[in-house]
């Protein structure tokens, strides 16, 4: 596995890789089991003759939040360890100044599936993912990319970015890693205190009886409702957002849909989680 910290030494590794299939899994460090998944899923798609490129940047212009930044945990040598077990062939971990100019002045937004659901509290967010994202996609010019399903809607607008923009790049989803107990995996599960720990998993158990509820035709309004207070009913749990929206637009819906999502982001005190579930309804 090759470790390229600049832009110019990723350039040198990559060369000799193109012309086959070049697998790229953008992160932002701290590996979990996700993570891991990803990459693996990557080397399968790359098979023998392809290569994978797992990029480790904590990117700062997707921060809404200066806490969550300074508190982000990072992990490098681990995720060294992590991507060389998974198959990894080139790392590129550039420092923040190696990837922005000082006098940067160039911005990429996205602005329907933006405006809600995380976009609508995280201000600026999806405008510095796919300012990273397409600079990724400049830097490493991968045949293909995989975003895994637990930032549904970062899934969705890089869909939509691909498209509007003709990127020649196949976006793959990939499904959600859990714990045993159902919490989804983040790296921001290791900054939840012993309590919050081990009631998030409520996340997951809500989703599954709002799916059950949604099969069995309950409106969507009391859907939503029941989710909140389940998780509003634990002590220093405040729900960010719960909502049923289009699975591809990610604007709401009110009434049965073919294919639906249903989004939830709680603070766990401080710690803001996020997951999701795919419904439908004949
Ligand atoms: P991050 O490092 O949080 O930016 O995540 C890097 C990639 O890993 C993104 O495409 C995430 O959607 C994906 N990812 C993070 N957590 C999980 C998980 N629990 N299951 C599947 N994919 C994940």
């Amino acid at each position: 596995m090759q470790i390229a910290h600049t832009k110019e030494e990723l350039r040198s590794m990559l060369s000799p890789l193109r012309g086959r299939k070049i697998v790229l899994v953008p992160t932002m460090g701290a590996l979990h089991a996700g993570h891991a998944s990803l990459l693996r899923q990557a080397r399968e798609l790359a098979g023998t003759e392809g290569s994978v490129v797992a990029s480790i940047f904590l990117n700062p212009v997707q921060f809404d939040n200066a806490g969550d930044l300074a508190t982000y945990p990072a992990t490098p040598m681990q995720d060294l360890e992590t991507c060389d077990s998974c198959g990894v062939d080139v790392v590129f971990m550039p420092s923040s100044d190696t990837m922005y100019c000082a006098d940067r002045s160039v911005s990429l937004e996205e602005t329907h599936l933006s405006s809600v659901l995380c976009g609508a509290s995280r201000p600026g967010h999806f405008a510095g993912v796919c300012l990273v994202v397409n600079k990724l996609f400049n830097l490493v010019q991968p045949t293909d990319a995989i975003f895994g399903k637990k930032d549904y809607q970062q899934l969705a607008i890089i869909r939509r970015m691909v498209r509007d923009l003709d990127i020649p790049i196949t976006l793959h989803g990939a499904e959600i890693v859990r714990e045993a107990d159902g919490l989804a995996l983040s790296s921001r599960n290791v900054r939840l205190t012993p309590e919050h720990r081990q009631a998030a998993p409520a996340i997951r158990r809500s989703l599954l009886s709002a799916g059950e509820a949604y099969a069995s035709g309950e409106p969507v309004d009391n859907i939503c409702a029941q989710v909140r207070r389940s998780l509003e009913s634990i002590p220093g749990v405040q729900c960010d957002y719960v909502e049923l929206v289009d699975a591809q637009t990610l604007h709401e819906v009110t009434a049965p849909h073919r294919l639906a999502l249903l989004a939830v982001a709680a603070w766990f005190g401080d710690v803001r989680l996020i997951d999701n579930i795919e419904l439908s309804r004949s």
